[in-house]
């Protein structure tokens, strides 16, 4: 079998609400990556995943790395850029003009408090397993090959529709 590149998927059936992935992502890319550190950190930490409530459900949104991602096109300095599947942030060459912000259709790019510096996922590069996807308690968020969540999709998508 092939297996085609890992993304996440998040079950909303699963989740609980409790914004662990929140502090996760949070901590993971702060300075010192430490839960008791972070508030020492020049820039306070910021999340890039977000668990927003609708219809009596938790709905974690975080970045689908869009293949046709409307945020790089809005970048008029080419600060985002492609690489494999994921959609990267050059904070260097960024102009924190928000136009990417602007753009995002799941409201999932942030900016630091009082700064123009921009965040958003980056999948995690110095782990495995995203930070999000490890703190949660429920198996909600799943980091997996696309080919093996495409079953995982479908059955979430069946228990949504007979609820069962
Ligand atoms: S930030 Fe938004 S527009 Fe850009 S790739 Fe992620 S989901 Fe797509
Ligand atoms: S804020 Fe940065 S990344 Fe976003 S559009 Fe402006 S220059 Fe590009």
């Amino acid at each position: 079998m092939t297996f085609l590149p890992r993304e996440i998927f998040i079950d909303y059936e699963l989740c609980l609400g409790c914004k662990s992935c929140e502090i996760a992502c949070a901590v993971e890319h702060s300075e010192t990556k430490e839960l008791l550190s972070v508030l020492n950190d020049p820039l306070p930490p910021r999340k890039r995943i977000f668990v927003c409530s609708a219809f009596s459900k938790n709905i974690p949104l975080n970045c689908s790395h869009c293949e046709d991602a409307p945020c790089l096109r809005a970048c008029p300095t080419g600060a985002l850029y492609k690489e494999g599947d994921l959609i990267l942030h050059a904070r260097a060459i960024c102009l924190g003009c928000g136009a990417c912000e602007t753009a995002c259709p799941f409201g999932v790019i942030t900016r630091y408090p009082n700064s123009k510096v921009i965040a958003k996922c980056d999948r995690c590069p110095d782990r495995n397993t995203p930070a999000c996807v490890e703190a949660c308690p429920t198996g909600a968020i799943k980091f997996d090959h696309r080919n093996i969540l495409e079953g995982v999709r479908q059955k979430a998508a069946r228990s949504l529709v007979t609820g069962i």
